[in-house]
């Protein structure tokens, strides 16, 4: 077996080239691991008994006698993303128009106050040399969402990494979200969308394939 070292050193991705397996088969698999730390959960629950008990909660009362562990464990579930195997065929047919996903539901958690942010993201790549299992996008928005996370950053992650894996002649990701820290507390605006955006080579500099993806990205 073939392996590589991946492009993303220190990242825990690992690249097999299914092409020399099986000469045959245009597929390449990457597989990503989390890139987020492990959870220690034994502290994280220690941690919540003394936020529990800073605001004088009864942790002797039965019902919160079990939530350091619930909340502990809540939060390891929101921070860590399962590992999942990115594959690219070869872009045999030279496809060469927008490939896009639009209202990826996703959901994070804001750095600045440890609360949710939840919106949907829309994903998209001109086509160079190698094309993306559908789905992946999807998954490639959800490893960066289950991390301590800005959206701005978010953003520019996800756009940069199929920018390196991909190397497509451009990519375009569209996020638009609501922040709890937002609507429940501070400026308390319900409702209201946060919409970032990351557009880079082709996507980015030419007019049309620019003014195509907004389109795409902004038709109902
Ligand atoms: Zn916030």
């Amino acid at each position: 077996m073939t392996t590589f070292a991946s492009l993303d050193a220190g990242h825990g991705d690992e690249e097999i080239d299914l092409q020399r397996l099986h000469p045959a088969s245009t597929a390449k698999l990457t597989l990503v691991s989390p890139t987020t730390p492990t959870v220690d959960l034994v502290r994280a629950e220690q941690a919540v008994t003394e936020l529990l008990l800073s605001f004088g909660a009864d942790l002797a009362d039965e019902s919160l006698a079990e939530t350091p562990a619930r909340v502990a464990r809540a939060y390891a579930e929101l921070l860590q993303p399962q590992p999942f195997s990115l594959t690219t065929f070869a872009n045999d047919e030279g496809y060469d128009e927008l490939v896009v996903t639009k209202d990826i539901p996703f959901h994070s958690l804001c750095e600045h106050h440890l609360l949710p942010f939840t919106g949907v993201a829309h994903v998209g790549y001109l086509p160079d040399e190698r094309i993306l299992g559908l789905s992946k996008l999807a998954r490639v928005v959800e490893h960066f969402a289950r991390r301590l996370q800005l959206q701005e950053r978010l953003t520019s992650q996800v756009a940069a990494w199929l920018d390196e894996h991909l190397n497509p002649k451009g990519v375009g990701v569209v996020i638009e979200a609501e922040h709890q820290c937002m609507s429940l507390r501070g400026a308390k605006v319900k409702g209201s969308k946060t919409v970032t955006s990351a557009l880079s080579g082709l996507v980015r500099h030419d007019q049309r394939t620019r003014a195509e993806f907004l389109s795409l990205v902004a038709a109902k």
